[in-house]
């Protein structure tokens, strides 16, 4: 086994996922840099991979302070696998403090790809792939997530968040003043047994959600506007004043007319006004 380290993807439900390419890492390497070790342990016996290794805790806590330890480790002629509790390490896991760390040192990096959420519902979704833009996690403070929103709302692309359980019903009602004309999806238990992907307006999706307890993992897609979304569908006023925020009145008034066809006259008149305020 060459040394480096070995970014692993392993599975999001379904444990025969796990790529060929995968098993021969994790069962080749000296070393395993996981998020959490008693789910990685889990997952080795449940695969028959050899367990005699050693385990090294990496989550966003520790991530820094392992990067050097690892680095000379890899230097002294180990062969590292990082993993993730499920699905592809780094996208909305720990990895990449570790992994941009190892750039800098010259260490050898190699990809082992496979399950990943958001390509996962992306797939199942039947909205637009050719263009995405994946954010996260949603923020669960009403501010942050409704500003979060109405930036992401310009732009022309299907957008993508992991979502918990216990949070979807109020990120679905959240986003309805914003995507409200907008098709969305939402998938859940991808690769498991209840696997499903509910598509509709938001309404209809929040209807499904509100009759059937939400349970399990999520991920939310958002469509790209319509042109007529983009002409009607925002809310002027929250759209300028955080424009206004961000830049001179005049910039603010350029963007949104540019952007949504807009009467600049008009647009001139609100932002005077909000200026005011
Ligand atoms: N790195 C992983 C990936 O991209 O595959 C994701 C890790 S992130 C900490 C966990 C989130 O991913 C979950 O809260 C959920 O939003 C999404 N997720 C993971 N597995 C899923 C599944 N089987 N079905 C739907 N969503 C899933």
């Amino acid at each position: 086994m060459k040394n480096g380290i070995y970014i692993v993807a392993t599975p999001i439900g379904n444990l025969q996922d796990i790529s060929f390419r995968a098993i021969e890492v994790l069962k080749n390497v000296d070393i395993i840099a996981c998020e959490d070790t008693r789910v990685t342990k889990k997952l080795f016996g449940l695969l028959g991979l050899p367990s005699n290794k050693e385990f090294i805790r990496c989550d966003d806590n520790t991530e820094n302070k392992h990067s050097d330890q690892l680095i000379s480790l890899i230097r002294s002629g180990k062969s590292v696998a990082l993993v993730s509790d499920a699905g592809s390490p780094l996208i909305s896991d720990p990895g990449y403090k570790i992994i941009r760390r190892c750039r800098q040192e010259n260490i050898d990096i190699y990809t082992i790809p496979g399950p990943c959420a958001v390509i996962c519902a992306l797939q199942l979704s039947g909205l637009p792939t050719n263009s995405f833009m994946f954010a996260g996690f949603i923020p669960n403070k009403e501010k942050a997530r409704k500003d979060l929103f109405l930036k992401l709302a310009e732009i022309d692309t299907t957008l993508v968040f992991y979502e918990t359980a216990n949070r979807i019903l109020k990120t679905l009602k959240a986003a309805t003043d914003i995507f409200n004309n907008r098709e969305i999806a939402v998938a859940r238990e991808i690769t498991k047994m209840y696997e499903e992907c509910i598509c509709g307006g938001i309404d209809d999706v929040i209807q499904h959600f509100s009759l059937r307890e939400p349970k399990g993992e999520f991920v939310l897609m958002i469509s790209p506007p319509s042109k007529e979304d983009k002409k009607i569908n925002i809310n002027v006023e929250e759209m300028l004043r955080t424009k206004l925020s961000e830049g001179s009145l005049k910039t603010a008034v350029k963007e949104l007319s540019d952007r949504y066809g807009l009467n600049k006259k008009e647009l001139y008149n609100m932002a005077l006004k909000l200026k005011d305020e």
